[in-house]
């Protein structure tokens, strides 16, 4: 913090501990309560937000200054922080809090709860250097004081303890992170599994434990056999503490779709590397008669001595305009959303189809 925001804050603090009613819009406005170190510059009452920001940053203690003397050279001296007993204990005077803008001091649990006015929690502050000590002693007996001590070492130990509340949560928050993504690794693990070998997800079946239920849902079973982690998900969804089981058809098409995603982006990376590349295309029905597209990309790798060509199966794209201009829509959509410039295409090679003739509609570039 620069010396110009430190004063702003320092008068900021000051306008709103001189104007209560503008220290509340400003409060609504902002929705951020500025407690200055210095008592004098306390509002004339608290409202329980700044209570609990001005308990829980604590009084502050000023000590290494020259403290200004009054008209008879007497000053405050940090040994009134400290309450000597009969029996020569000494016992700290927490509440005491000096301030520099009225050269007095407060009580600080006094001032903050309410209670009957004294000059201990008035707006100037105790100022009488000469019978401070007496006044000091007295205070520290008297019930209003007692009270408010109280008060305050209540609100204390209810925030340290709503503290260790906000932690517990946090760390119970951080292990449910940790839980459901340890769940989805495996989950991407079966998927990968499954993909790798050509083996269909779905069975008949949808549900766990359920005969022909997939081989997607087998897998969840098998795993859940021997780990601790699959084991506690099924039992939350068998237990209907968890409404997402991540199980379904349209999460496994969905982790499909990012590691293709994944898999293409590597795909293209070493194509952009090699930089020329040629195109192989084929269209062909499937079995849900839907026309189907597949693309592969071809470059050569020259890997220091090692010259090696390398094809990539880029996928199969659905397409409704099985013209060459569809198809060709396909290619230059493909090539545009990985960033490939189709001046380095230098081959392209389809099957006999009439529709790839460079002719009227055709995809020969
Ligand atoms: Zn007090």
């Amino acid at each position: 913090m620069n010396l110009s925001q430190e004063s702003s804050l320092a008068s900021n603090d000051f306008v709103l501990a001189s104007n209560p009613q503008l220290h509340e819009a400003q409060q609504d406005i902002t929705d951020v309560v500025i407690v200055s170190d210095d008592p004098a510059l306390w509002p004339i009452s608290f409202n329980e937000r700044e209570r609990v920001d001005i308990v829980k940053k604590g009084p502050t203690q000023v000590k290494q200054i020259n403290f200004k003397a009054d008209k008879s050279g007497r000053r405050f001296n940090t040994s009134f922080y400290t309450r000597v007993l009969a029996n020569g204990e000494e016992v700290s005077r927490s509440w005491l809090v000096y301030s520099i803008q009225n050269n007095s001091v407060f009580c600080f649990c006094c001032k903050i709860f309410p209670t009957r006015k004294i000059c201990l929690s008035s707006t100037e502050g105790y100022s009488d250097w000469k019978n401070i000590g007496s006044s000091l002693k007295q205070h520290d007996k008297s019930q209003d004081h007692i009270s408010c001590m109280q008060k305050w070492m209540n609100m204390s130990v209810n925030l340290k303890s709503n503290a260790t509340i906000d932690q517990n949560l946090q760390r119970m928050i951080e292990n449910e992170k940790k839980h459901w993504r340890l769940v989805l690794e495996r989950l991407f693990a079966i998927v990968l599994m499954l993909a790798e070998r050509s083996l269909p997800f779905r069975g008949h079946r949808e549900q766990l434990y359920q005969p022909n239920n997939g081989n997607f849902l087998a897998q969840v079973e098998l795993i859940a056999k021997f780990d601790p982690v699959m084991l506690e998900h099924l039992k939350r969804i068998k237990n209907k503490e968890c409404f997402d089981t991540y199980l379904g058809k349209d999460v496994q098409n969905e982790i499909i779709g990012l590691i293709s995603r994944r898999i293409l982006k590597t795909i293209v990376s070493s194509v952009q590397s090699s930089k020329y590349f040629s195109v192989i295309m084929d269209c062909t029905p499937d079995v849900s008669h839907k026309e189907q597209l597949s693309i592969l990309l071809r470059c050569v790798k020259i890997n220091q001595e090692e010259v090696q060509i390398e094809e990539f199966f880029c996928g199969f794209f659905h397409i409704t305009d099985s013209t060459g201009s569809g198809l060709v829509e396909t290619f230059l959509n493909l090539l545009a959303e990985y960033n490939l410039d189709l001046m380095n295409c230098r081959g392209q090679s389809y099957d006999n189809g009439a529709n790839m003739r460079g002719q009227y509609k055709g995809f020969k570039l």
